[in-house]
């Protein structure tokens, strides 16, 4: 199996994961009740999601504390592991915290699919947005060291499209929502109208 073989198959069992994660409604984690104004960000709820990797904390969340514009996560890769090549209509904003990696980045809303992506270097103490709508991936490629970022999105509960390839039609692409953790505050998947 060559590399990019098994990268395919590394960002299908994500993919895959996220598309059909069950939503498991767990109330207790998605009260409003329970959200102080202080909290101590080592006692918050942290859980992997199944996806391999992805160390996710919601600091504050929409469906889990009732936030109406923003959401702010708190994401740990460990080395190796990355996002699914992914875009949505929500502003992002990244901090990157500990670690380093790269940003894969398709300026390509206007073609037909997100094309060979721009790479930057992420590095301790950056930061960087994703345009609206541009296909991005965020990767730890440190062989060495957990790359630890906060996240900030607008328009909370996110709706992401996901690409199995750069080269995939953005007709293509799956939409993944609700995503893992906003999956177990709710009762069943939510119904967007298109
Ligand atoms: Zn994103």
């Amino acid at each position: 199996m060559n590399l990019s073989t098994t990268t395919i198959l590394i960002i299908k069992t994500i993919v895959l994961r996220f598309l059909f994660s069950p939503a498991t409604a767990q109330a207790s984690s998605c009260s409003i009740k329970e959200f102080p104004v202080v909290r101590n960000i080592s006692e918050l709820p942290q859980d992997d999601y199944e996806l391999g990797g992805l160390s996710h904390i919601t600091i504050a969340g929409s469906l889990m504390h009732g936030m109406k514009e923003i959401e702010i996560w708190l994401h740990t890769y460990s080395p190796g592991a990355h996002t699914p090549i992914h875009r949505h209509s929500c502003e992002e904003v990244f901090v990157v915290l500990k670690g380093s990696g790269t940003l894969f980045l398709a300026s390509s809303m206007h073609e037909k699919y997100p094309g060979k992506p721009q790479e930057f270097h992420i590095f301790p103490n950056s930061t960087f947005y994703i345009p609206v709508n541009d296909a991005h991936q965020v990767w730890n490629t440190n062989d060495h060291e957990d790359l630890q970022v906060l996240v900030i999105i607008s328009q909370p509960p996110i709706r992401a499209f996901v690409y199995e390839d750069w080269f995939m039609p953005h007709a293509a692409a799956k939409l993944a929502f609700p995503i893992p953790w906003d999956a177990r505050c709710l009762e069943a998947p939510f119904k967007y109208e298109l």
